[in-house]
């Protein structure tokens, strides 16, 4: 638990804006295409147990993560809940990990011919038969059955006795660009893919992907960035619903009337009588350091840049353009907010906001409104 006096930063997730965005998303889907959401590294950072429950409630009958334990970790809360959605596990089968993954109910997405013959081995001996996803890759090089091997299981379908084959899944590796000839390319090698295994479903779209097009959707998509507020589709406005907002409190408040610097490495010069605001938020809690000197808080609607280095507990902005009233010790100013959504915070630190939202630390008081949130008490996850 943290303090709602906190003397650090308090994250605010918007549990109603994030069921809106999957809406929006599902509402755009091909007839007949259902909508997925992804929810991997806890729900891009807004955590998996409050996201997951709401998404499915809001209709999601599909989620997706990384890795067996976020499987394990999120079917607790689904049962939890008493609500049932399928969880699919996008790094598939690690040697030893069928049993578990069988025993909690979890749909691997099989990388590889290995991955398959594990499944099956583990179905045949149990005399069972279980689901699985089948990752073919089309361009990403990164996980996936590459074309031969999808060759060898389509010549000798008995390699997939014992598993019932949801969805063939494949990745863009450039969707957020609509002109990128990759993307052609990769729909391409995916309907190759599919002629070779009649009969099962397709999940193809990530959230940019959905703009690309309905021939891009088949059966299920796989948004996940675009439902936490990311633009899917950079350069134009953003469709989606802010979900996140973190706010830093103020610590201190210093006017500074003679020339002097701020900050490790005295990388910033006040030059002239400012006010400079310290705020209890660093780089520990992923407010990324490369954001120094460029990135922005906001109090209401007035801009206080970042001056100096984030430092690794705390955060220095100019306030000076503030009324003196609104930029006091205890005060919250915005780091992601209306002003400074995520994709904005991103590319004052030179990365994108995917990474932004999965830095989010675990010192943020955090309050998450909408939804239908109860304290999961004695939950471990
Ligand atoms: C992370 C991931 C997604 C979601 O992508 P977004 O760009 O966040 O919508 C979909 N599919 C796979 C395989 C992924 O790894």
């Amino acid at each position: 638990m943290t303090s709602l006096e906190t003397c650090g930063g308090i994250l605010t997730v918007d549990l109603d804006a994030l069921a809106a965005n999957w809406r929006n998303l599902r509402d755009r889907l091909a007839p007949g295409c259902a909508c997925g959401a992804v929810i991997k590294a806890d729900a891009y950072g807004t955590g998996a147990a409050e996201a997951g429950p709401v998404l499915v409630r809001a209709g999601c009958a599909h989620l997706f993560v990384a890795t067996l334990d976020e499987g394990i970790a999120l079917r607790e809360v689904i049962d939890h809940w008493g609500l049932d959605a399928a969880i699919h596990v996008f790094n598939g089968l690690c040697p030893g990990s069928a049993a578990d993954m069988a025993h909690e109910r979890l749909t691997p997405v099989l990388n590889s011919l290995a991955e398959v013959a594990d499944w099956s081995a583990y179905c045949r001996l149990r005399d069972i038969r279980l689901p699985a996803d089948l990752h073919v890759d089309t361009g990403m090089s990164r996980l996936g059955l590459p074309e031969d091997e999808l060759r060898r299981l389509a010549d000798d379908p008995s390699l997939l006795d014992g598993i019932v084959l949801g969805h063939v899944v494949s990745h863009l590796t450039s969707s957020e660009e609509a002109g990128d000839p990759s993307n052609p390319r990769q729909l391409a090698a995916f309907q190759r893919a599919r002629a070779m295994l009649p009969g099962a479903k397709a999940s193809f779209a990530n959230s940019s992907g959905i703009f690309l097009g309905p021939e891009y959707h088949f059966d299920l998509a796989r948004p996940g960035a675009a439902l936490y507020g990311v633009n899917p589709t950079p350069g134009q406005p953003n469709p989606m619903a802010q979900v996140v907002r973190l706010q830093g409190k103020i610590l201190q408040v210093r006017q500074i009337d003679t020339p002097q610097t701020v900050g490790y490495g005295a990388t910033h010069a006040v030059m002239g009588p400012t006010r400079i605001a310290t705020l209890g938020v660093g780089y520990a809690d992923g407010y990324l350091r490369s954001g120094g000197n460029k990135a922005s808080g906001y109090i209401g609607d007035v801009r206080a840049p970042v001056v100096g280095r984030i430092s690794m507990d705390l955060t220095t902005v100019d306030v000076s353009d503030v009324p003196e009233p609104l930029a006091q010790p205890g005060m919250l100013v915005d780091l992601i907010g209306p002003h400074n959504p995520v994709d904005d915070l991103a590319g004052a630190c030179g990365t994108i906001g995917y990474e932004v939202l999965t830095s989010l630390g675990h010192r943020y008081h955090r309050i998450y409104t909408g939804g239908i949130h109860v304290e999961l008490d004695g939950l471990t996850t």
